[in-house]
């Protein structure tokens, strides 16, 4: 009898052992899948090269995240290695369809760059690096404002809520830091408070604000500005833009219109800026496709990167949009616009 209660109790014993284990290397599985993670867009504060980068980070499955921020605790790259452990067979490919997917590259970028890494992959690679490098080959080289010489107008585009002013905002202190004239132009005369929204900004910035009574014609505030900006001798010429306008043609008008007027004043649009809240993920993107059959989108700003966007969202604004990204908006501060640096960001979504 005692020799029964002996083994039923050490049985029980172990049971409770074994159970306990599967329950920690589940959470620990769990945790590593969670999407906390930071695009870090091109706000590394670690410019080492991508070669020195990639094998510094090149990330072991226990490696710890670095703190704050948008990225996996374990990151893309841990699990990419995991992956091809056993070589790249058909189940690796949707294996690794299935993490760009989770990690928010949308379908089309994530089946791209399986194709891509496939094309490039040889027996005994690193798997991560190819990835790494596809990656840098779909973001293209990073590229700054283009600025000439004379005024330089941006237009800022991009549906409400998406952080046009604020990005206005913290281009214009950029811009007045590296010691240009900034103008601004609030030609959205539709938001309530918009134009004030930009009056703070401008006097934080020291730039010239042009503005006229809510509900005024926007391209008039634009013609005006652009003739103020010229006559002040002004190196840039930031325009705001209302975001209300979701269906194609009233936008495509509205937008033609401003154009026009600025012409018609006597500069040219140097660049024109789609503002794109990076939380909004795959839904924003199809949201902005209408700003990019609407006018001719030179550049992206992907803003609230600081929140709880996946930083493969990143990779999916580029090659759904084929616009590169210049800017990225970490926080709703005057220094939080970073211009962005592909190999950091590659760097930073697969180490973690
Ligand atoms: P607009 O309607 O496109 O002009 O959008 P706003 O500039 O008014 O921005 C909408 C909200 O997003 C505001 O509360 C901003 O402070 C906030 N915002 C803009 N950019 C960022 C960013 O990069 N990070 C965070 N956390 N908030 C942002």
């Amino acid at each position: 009898m005692i020799w029964y209660i002996f083994i039923f109790g050490l049985l029980a014993v172990l049971l409770v052992i074994a159970g306990f284990m599967t329950f920690s290397r589940r959470k620990r599985e769990l945790g590593g899948m969670e999407s906390d993670m930071h695009t870090g867009t091109g706000h590394t504060r670690d410019p080492a090269p991508a070669d020195a980068a990639r094998q510094k980070h090149e990330p072991g499955p226990k490696e710890p995240a670095p703190s704050g921020g948008l990225f996996h605790k374990e990151g893309l790259g841990a699990k990419v290695k995991q992956l091809f452990h056993t070589g790249a067979s058909d189940q690796t490919w949707t294996g690794l369809e299935d993490l760009l997917l989770k990690a928010d590259l949308g379908p089309k970028a994530s089946a791209d760059l399986v194709t891509r890494v496939k094309a490039d992959y040889r027996h005994g690679a690193n798997p991560v690096t190819v990835v790494h490098d596809e990656m840098l080959a779909v973001l293209g080289p990073d590229e700054a404002l283009r600025l000439g010489s004379g005024l330089n107008v941006v237009l800022v585009v991009g549906v409400n809520g998406a952080g046009k002013t604020t990005t206005i905002g913290k281009l214009a202190s950029r811009l007045t830091h590296e010691g240009r004239t900034v103008s601004l132009a609030a030609s959205d005369t539709y938001r309530a408070a918009a134009s004030e929204q930009l009056g703070v900004w401008a006097q934080r910035s020291g730039a010239h604000l042009v503005t006229q009574a809510r509900g005024a014609d926007p391209g008039a505030v634009a013609f005006d500005a652009v003739k103020a900006a010229h006559a002040r001798n002004s190196d840039v010429l930031l325009v705001d833009t209302a975001g209300r306008l979701h269906t194609k043609q009233p936008l495509m008008d509205e937008l033609a219109k401003i154009k026009r007027t600025i012409e018609k004043a006597g500069a040219q649009v140097a660049e024109t800026l789609l503002v794109l809240d990076a939380q909004t993920g795959q839904n924003g993107i199809a949201q902005a496709r209408a700003f990019t059959e609407a006018v001719e989108v030179t550049g992206i700003v992907l803003t609230k990167t600081d929140g709880s966007a996946k930083g493969g969202v990143v990779l999916a604004v580029r090659e759904e949009l084929g616009v590169p990204i210049r800017f990225v908006g970490v926080g709703e501060g005057a220094g939080d616009l970073r211009p962005f640096e592909a190999a950091a960001f590659a760097d930073r979504l697969l180490s973690g």
